[in-house]
């Protein structure tokens, strides 16, 4: 258990504002702020769940005018006594609380630590408590339906069930083992069979959500190629019109390049910006293909721009060589001028290797076809199901290594049934296989990987 220190932070952002947050939690909490609040009553007296006008002082110095919410224990986000103070949101005055706080009996929280309270008092399980973080950084609709719902416990849900049904099964093979007398094992391998496939399958399911959740929270990772003059810059301001969206450069933290961050109908494109390749002379040019393509290979999805109005080159056949195996949509663009390449054209020249249609024409100085762009983006990025429902993805890498491990145990457990092995066998395996989706919901982590999850967390969440 967490040892029972009261906490304090600032639990807003950390600029200037109309109103910050600082957050009390623990033991204390209620000690701490009858020193510093005067108002009508005080607050260690108040109702749970109530709301109170006053000022906050500083060894007779009044510091600010508040309003201090009180919650006890266990009905808050920690399970534990909590205080926050809302003040006038300048940073100053802020921290002056903050350190008013902290002189009369807390410490100051680590990051995350609020959070890993609420976890270790069983407020939530590792899921949720993840899923805080997400909801918190979610950039767009779906990066913020799916978090909310494995806030709810979408994922904790369909983890404990797949648990519960190993462990139902394996202790039915260690009762049977300890009495054999009395417990039937005959053909008991065939009957667990059909069950371990079962959760198999429900965790390959996830283990495949996992590209879906990475691309929907971080954004599909795109490089647009094409040769110098056919709208790539053109296209870029298309898109970053499209929603009205924010767009932020970002350096990019393993290459040189710059990244552009756009919104597009909901979908956060994280644009590797090549237009820096763009060169004049023919020889540059082709070297600057060469460069462009070096970028794309650790793109998600490339975005291939040819210019309808001129006719294809050994750029553009070296481009469609390259992108034949890749996620990628060719755009067709100023098609609003005479056109000499189709989508005919292109769809003969690619034939062999697809089935299906990923050409559209666009004008990227009109803004046509960009509405239907977006539709292909997710049906190649989401397999076209990327909807505001329930399903659960995975978003984390700690969630996708815990279920592949999971998957290796299960496997083996239908192997040890399909060679007749003695039942002891499967018993290790799905004990594995338990242990791995334990992870997971945070029931069989140990105190490092806590102290790790919870450190990237922000200030005073
Ligand atoms: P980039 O070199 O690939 O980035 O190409 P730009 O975006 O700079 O565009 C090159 C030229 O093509 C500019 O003069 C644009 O105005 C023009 N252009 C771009 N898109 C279209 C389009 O859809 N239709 C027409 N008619 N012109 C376009």
């Amino acid at each position: 258990m967490e040892s029972k220190e009261t906490i304090a932070a600032i639990s807003t952002g950390m600029t200037n504002s109309g109103i910050s947050i600082v957050r009390i939690s623990g033991d204390e909490a209620f000690l701490v702020i009858d020193k510093i609040y005067r108002g009508k009553a005080t607050l260690s007296g108040a109702m749970s769940h109530t709301i109170h006008y006053g000022f906050i002082v500083d060894m007779g110095d009044t510091i600010d005018e508040v309003l201090v919410s009180i919650m006890r224990a266990p009905r808050t986000f920690t399970g534990e006594d909590t205080v926050e103070i809302n003040c006038h949101g300048g940073m100053f005055v802020t921290q002056k609380i903050l350190a008013t706080v902290i002189k009369n009996g807390a410490r100051l929280a680590q990051p995350g630590e609020f959070t890993k309270r609420a976890f270790l008092n069983g407020k939530m399980d590792l899921t949720q408590a993840e899923s805080v973080m997400d909801v918190i950084q979610s950039q767009n609709e779906y990066a913020l339906h799916s978090s909310i719902g494995q806030l709810k416990g979408n994922l904790k849900r369909k983890i404990e069930g797949m648990r519960e049904m190993i462990l139902y099964h394996t202790a039915y093979i260690e009762t049977a083992l300890d009495d054999p007398e009395h417990v039937d094992m005959e053909n008991y391998g065939k009957e667990l069979l059909p069950v371990i496939e079962k959760i198999s399958e429900d965790v390959r399911r996830l283990i495949e959500s996992a590209d879906a959740g990475r691309l929907m929270k971080e954004g599909i990772n795109t490089v647009i190629l094409g040769k110098p003059n056919v709208g790539k810059s053109s296209l870029l301001n298309a898109l970053s019109g499209y929603d009205r969206a924010i767009v932020t450069n970002i350096e990019g933290t393993t290459r040189d390049v710059l990244e552009e961050q756009v919104r597009v109908g909901g979908i956060v494109l994280n644009l590797m910006d090549t237009a820096g390749i763009r060169e004049t002379s023919d020889e540059i040019e082709k070297i600057g293909v060469d460069r462009a393509l070096k970028y794309a290979e650790d793109a998600d999805l490339i975005l291939y721009v040819v210019d309808a109005s001129r006719s294809l080159d050994e750029n553009d056949e070296k481009i469609l060589d390259y992108i034949y195996d890749r996620k990628f949509v060719i755009l067709l663009n100023k098609s609003d001028l005479n056109v000499q390449i189709t989508q005919e054209i292109l769809q003969n020249r690619i034939k062999e290797k697809y089935e299906e249609n990923f050409i559209i024409n666009i004008s990227a100085k009109n803004g046509t076809g960009i509405e239907e762009f977006v539709e292909m983006l997710k049906k190649i990025c989401f397999r076209g199901e990327l909807r505001l429902n329930e399903e659960v993805y995975i978003t984390n890498l700690r969630q996708k290594e815990a279920l592949q491990r999971a998957r290796e145990a299960l496997g083996k457990v239908e192997e040890s049934i399909g060679m007749g092995m003695p039942e002891d066998f499967y018993s290790i395996d799905m004990m594995d296989a338990y242990e791995a989706l334990g992870t997971i919901t945070g029931e069989t982590v140990g105190e490092d990987l806590i102290n790790e999850i919870f450190s990237k967390f922000c200030m005073g969440k």
